[in-house]
């Protein structure tokens, strides 16, 4: 089952990450607030989330992940935060078992697309008051993070990842000369998997499969023990982790 995400997004945040993503920091709201009241409040003020679990159930997205948000000065560049709303403002400031129960799900989602499972609190997945001196995310909630991560490793040793159907689909060779949205998706994937062209920098995402993209595929070739042709077919596109339906 995917998790319903709705894209709430907000302009306060940095853009790229330049030293990958390494932790996930968990905050609250420090009071009672949907979703939206939290992308409001990030619209008024110089900070943001990544992601905000409101009290009325709705998960939403602010920051793309792979933008830096402004949720924990001096820790966000390599890191995803996550705030939930808290269910009463104040004392111990609790959160509502639905809304842990969804971030539970939101957090296996994230840790298994950043390569953070397993979860381990103070080693990749911290409170905001164990970086910075503030009392967020509340004592409940600080107190419950090992449950979390707890329950979130569980639940992805169980859950399956997505499944092949929704992989990424070739349906013809591409090669030098090749243009479009295929071009496109095998650009983003070398570059995910850290492939440079032959000018050593980073593919441009432009869907014109020149020299510097027939590099990387031959690079990615030799480390995965392929015929290094620079030709994406079925072995190559399969290594790359995609289905291979002409
Ligand atoms: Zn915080």
């Amino acid at each position: 089952m995917k998790m319903n995400i709705r894209s709430m997004p907000v302009n306060n945040r940095t853009l790229g990450r330049p030293r990958g993503i390494k932790r996930i920091v968990l905050h609250h709201t420090a009071g009672v607030f949907t979703a939206q009241a939290v992308a409001n409040l990030h619209n008024r003020m110089r900070v943001s989330y990544h992601y905000s679990v409101g009290n009325d159930g709705v998960v939403a997205r602010h920051v793309a992940e792979n933008n830096q948000a402004w949720h924990a000065a001096g820790h966000n560049v390599d890191s995803i935060g996550v705030a939930l709303s808290n269910s009463s403002a104040g004392g111990q400031w609790l959160v509502s078992q639905r809304s842990v129960d969804l971030a539970v799900e939101l957090l296996r989602d994230i840790a298994r697309r950043n390569n953070l499972l397993p979860l381990r609190v103070g080693v990749n997945f911290f409170g905001h008051r164990d970086l910075s001196a503030t009392a967020c995310p509340g004592s409940h909630l600080h107190g419950r993070m090992r449950e979390i991560a707890d329950r979130v490793n569980a639940s992805a040793a169980t859950t399956p990842a997505a499944p092949a159907a929704s992989r990424y689909r070739l349906r013809a060779i591409l090669r030098q000369g090749s243009k479009g949205n295929d071009v496109r998706e095998l650009q983003r994937r070398l570059n995910t998997l850290r492939h440079a062209g032959a000018n050593g920098r980073p593919l441009t995402v432009d869907g014109n499969f020149g020299a510097n993209t027939a590099h990387a595929v031959r690079v990615f070739q030799r480390a995965n023990n392929l015929h290094a042709d620079g030709v994406v077919g079925q072995n190559t596109a399969r290594a790359l982790g995609w289905n291979w339906q002409p």
